[in-house]
């Protein structure tokens, strides 16, 4: 394999799933911890990276990228009997799973992404997902870590098998010393999300540690990469859930209704309690691959809750299915087994599904990942979206309605000034209300960049300077992942787009009418990654990357190259170099056409890179080509 160039590296290494892009210095590939000790030793500005699936822009910025995804990928041990796995940051949560099957066990946090998100990164952004509400979140299940800290040692916090220090650095004791002391004597707590909130991922966890200093491990678990590199990861597990299984999909004909039934439903204990409405299942319509699956959909509903019950038996699942109160559903649609796959899929799609919005407003993660307690959520929601209507939005609800967390996405335009404007009034007034509700800013998306600038008043000036302290305990120079969580930089800067372009024209051989053209069709691609899922999961998108486990052999990491040099250099983009490393390993299978949920066609826009670098024809092979003439 040869070498990528710097060139090809930073543009696939200058976004995440978020609205964010900044060129790194550099990307280095780690293949063991000593080689993480040896690039933390090396004093640069370092941003740990695994699937790079973030939404908040937590691996983008302007240091060098660590790929801790790309080598350290093992499964280093599975304990059956006591039921734990240790894994190095880049295992797949699905593959790790895949794994454990055979041993009946699984690690219960579930992503929507879970088929390519890595364990790293599920430990970075504390993640949870639809079965929050049964398993908790990762934070709960994390037993132990391997990381280097920003001195350059290796330490071990918790249970786990390491060769590490088993200290904390000096700095951090003498900041929990003063940190519990504050705690004890001050009413601290008044300013953190409502306790009752298990999704709760907005600023450092410190609250965990006021009177505890052995749940230190625990907030490490969210802290995005800005307190130390994780070198290997101990996760408990639990049983395979049981496996008879159902799924109502109760139908309303407003929000409102599906919110005022949603604690009720939660009474009953359901495994998941997910949430689809109507912009999302509009986008399902359209798609290739997920059309299919939303056959149980009846009439024209505003939203629909997902009401997944298990049991060990027929005979229970019918019991509980029976119990489920329907209060206002117009209609009901029950799914048993397999075909309670299909909605899974559909609900799992619908983040991506998202991009197909067609046109350049799209639907915006800024405050996607508010959660408050569920006996407030109806009016919490009530009041969103009267303050969605003052800024004359229409916003998307979806997800995981039985954990009190929406994700809500206003639909802006942000290559104009106005819609990078409403970005931050929206987010900012957002914040108010969460903060209003008792809730939190962030429930497991993280704040990266998107909602760290809101964390400073969220906490106010009794909280937020202990955060900020925290922070320069662990990592004085401020080399790790800076400007996630404290000391942001504005949210509304190194967006995706230059705002108020000059759209550029590109005047290629195919039409890309459908999209608005080429570099539209290329923008389609919002960075989910559902391109890098790996052999295990059947998938078809995309060999090439499934075959190098390279970024850059992804359809992601293709389109990013793409948009890079197009929006740069207009149509003589085409001939970048880093182009061509880029192109050179897709065969142009059309996986990605029909599995990609934006949409994107890379087979496609491979033909129209091959016309654009088709080689002029010379004189002999004009002459071969029609030497049948001269017959
Ligand atoms: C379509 C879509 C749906 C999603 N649905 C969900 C959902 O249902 N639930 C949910 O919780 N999230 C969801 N997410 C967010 C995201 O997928 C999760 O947060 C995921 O766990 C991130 O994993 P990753 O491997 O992509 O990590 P990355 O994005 O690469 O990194 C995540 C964080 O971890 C840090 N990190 C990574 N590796 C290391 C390391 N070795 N050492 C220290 N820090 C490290 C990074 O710096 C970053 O801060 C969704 C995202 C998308 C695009
Ligand atoms: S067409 Fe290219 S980018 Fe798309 S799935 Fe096939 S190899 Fe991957």
């Amino acid at each position: 394999m040869t070498k990528p160039s710097d060139e090809l590296l930073k543009r696939a290494y200058a976004q995440d799933a978020s609205i964010y892009q900044e060129t790194p210095q550099d990307v280095a590939f780690p293949a063991s911890a000593e080689e993480v000790v040896a690039l933390v030793q090396s004093g640069k500005s370092l941003i740990p990276r695994a699937a790079g699936t973030s939404l908040a822009g937590q691996v983008v910025g302007d240091g060098t990228v660590i790929d801790t995804g790309r080598h350290m990928n093992a499964i280093v041990h599975i304990n059956v009997e006591e039921r734990w796995a240790e894994v190095q940051p880049g295992v797949v949560r699905d593959e790790l799973n895949y794994h454990l099957k055979e041993h009946g066990l699984f690690f219960g946090p579930n992503t929507s992404t879970s088929n390519r998100c890595m364990m790293g990164g599920m430990v970075g952004n504390n993640s949870s997902g639809s079965t929050s509400i049964s398993y908790g979140t990762t934070r709960e299940k994390l037993l132990g870590l391997e990381l280097v800290t920003a001195d350059g040692v290796l330490r071990a916090m918790g249970d786990i098998q390491s060769d590490g220090m088993r200290d904390i650095p000096s700095a951090v004791e003498d900041w929990l010393v003063q940190w519990q002391d504050a705690w004890r004597s001050q009413n601290l707590e008044a300013h953190f999300p409502d306790a009752s909130i298990h999704r709760r991922n907005t600023g450092y966890a410190i609250d965990l540690i006021g009177n505890d200093a052995d749940a230190l491990l625990s907030v490490m678990c969210g802290s995005e990469g800005t307190l130390g590199i994780t070198t290997k990861i101990r996760v408990a597990l639990d049983p395979l859930p049981p496996a008879h299984v159902a799924v109502a999909a109760l139908h309303y004909h407003s929000m409102d209704e599906a919110m005022g039934a949603t604690p009720k439903l939660m009474a009953h204990k359901p495994y998941q309690l997910e949430l689809m409405d109507r912009i999302i299942l509009e986008c399902t319509r359209e798609s290739k691959e997920y059309a299919s699956y939303r056959d149980f959909v009846q009439g024209d509903p505003a939203a629909i809750l997902l009401v997944e019950v298990r049991g060990e038996s027929e005979a229970e699942l019918a019991e509980k299915l029976a119990a489920l109160h329907c209060e206002h559903s117009y209609a009901r649609a029950e799914l048993f087994g397999g075909d309670s796959d299909k909605v899974w899929k559909l609900r799992a799609a619908g983040l991506g599904l998202l991009s197909n919005v067609p046109g350049d407003a799209k639907p915006v993660a800024c405050i996607e990942d508010t959660a408050v307690r569920i006996d407030v959520l109806q009016e919490y929601i009530r009041e969103f979206d009267a303050l969605m209507q003052g800024f004359g939005q229409e916003s998307v609800y979806y997800a995981h309605a039985g954990a009190g967390e929406l994700h809500l996405r206003p639909i802006l335009n942000l290559k104009t000034s106005k819609g990078v404007r409403l970005l931050y009034e929206i987010s900012k007034a957002s914040a108010e209300l969460v903060k209003k509700y008792g809730g939190s800013l962030s429930g497991e998306h993280g704040d990266g960049r998107v909602r760290a600038a809101f964390i400073k008043d969220f906490y106010g000036p009794e909280v937020y300077p202990w955060m900020e302290s925290f922070k320069m305990a662990w990592d004085p120079e401020n080399r790790l992942n800076p400007g996630k969580i404290v000391g942001a930089k504005p949210m509304n800067e190194d967006l995706r787009y230059e705002v108020d372009r000059e759209e550029p024209v590109l005047d290629t051989q195919f039409p890309f009418s459908e999209e608005g053209g080429f570099l539209r069709a290329v923008e389609k691609c919002n960075g989910s990654g559902d391109c890098r899922r790996l052999p295990f999961t059947g998938a078809l998108m995309c060999p090439s990357y499934m075959a190098s486990r390279d970024e850059w052999d992804s359809t992601r990491g293709r389109a990013n190259v793409l948009r890079s040099v197009l929006t740069e250099q207009s149509i003589a983009g085409f001939k970048a170099p880093e182009l061509a490393e880029a192109m050179q390993h897709c065969v142009g299978c059309k996986g990605c056409t029909k599995e990609c949920p934006s949409g994107v066609d890379m087979a496609a826009m491979k033909s129209e890179y091959l016309y654009q670098n088709r080689s002029k024809r010379t004189i002999a092979d004009k002459a071969f080509a029609n030497f049948h003439k001269s017959l």
